[in-house]
């Protein structure tokens, strides 16, 4: 165990003991960030993945690369939200084809819409998730249908004797 305080590679920016540190490519990270750093780099590698199986590729095309770089770096755009659009695009709205020679091209006039529409996905299964319970309380009120029921007659009967 070693006392050496490192600099964390990570975003935190802070000095750390070296017996905490996890190192990613020869690169020391503290814990938090070498959590950040871990999920960053799954990402990246699901990205290529889907990539590779959407456009039926070896390996995404030196342009594809760099325009991923270059869509993460200027526009902020997340490995996982890049990938969300792709699946977006061509799976789900299928606006287009893939096709090598575009590349990515397509994911910055959908990334938004594609944001949205994962979004209101997730919040329609929560509603649901909360809809579950509220259904078995109903069941359990078998004596609500009768009264309905009742009432449903005595508007009959008022209508008939007019
Ligand atoms: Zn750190």
């Amino acid at each position: 165990m070693s006392n050496r305080l490192v600099k964390c590679y990570g975003t935190c920016e802070q000095k750390h003991y070296q017996s905490e540190m996890q190192k990613i490519s020869g690169k020391n990270y503290c814990p938090q960030c070498y959590l950040v750093r871990a999920k960053e780099q799954q990402d990246r590698e699901d990205l290529t993945n889907l990539i590779k199986e959407l456009y039926n590729i070896p390996y995404p095309t030196g342009y594809m690369l760099k325009q991923i770089k270059q869509f993460t770096e200027e526009r902020g755009y997340k490995y996982q939200g890049i990938a969300a659009t792709l699946r977006y695009v061509f799976e789900i709205k299928r606006a287009a084809r893939p096709e090598q020679r575009f590349g990515l091209s397509i994911v910055p006039h959908y990334y938004d819409e594609a944001r949205e529409y994962y979004a209101n996905l997730t919040k329609k299964r929560n509603e649901t998730v909360i809809e579950k319970p509220q259904i078995k309380v109903l069941k359990m009120q078998a004596p609500v249908y009768q009264n309905n029921y009742r009432e449903k007659k005595l508007i009959n009967m008022e209508e008939l004797l007019k």
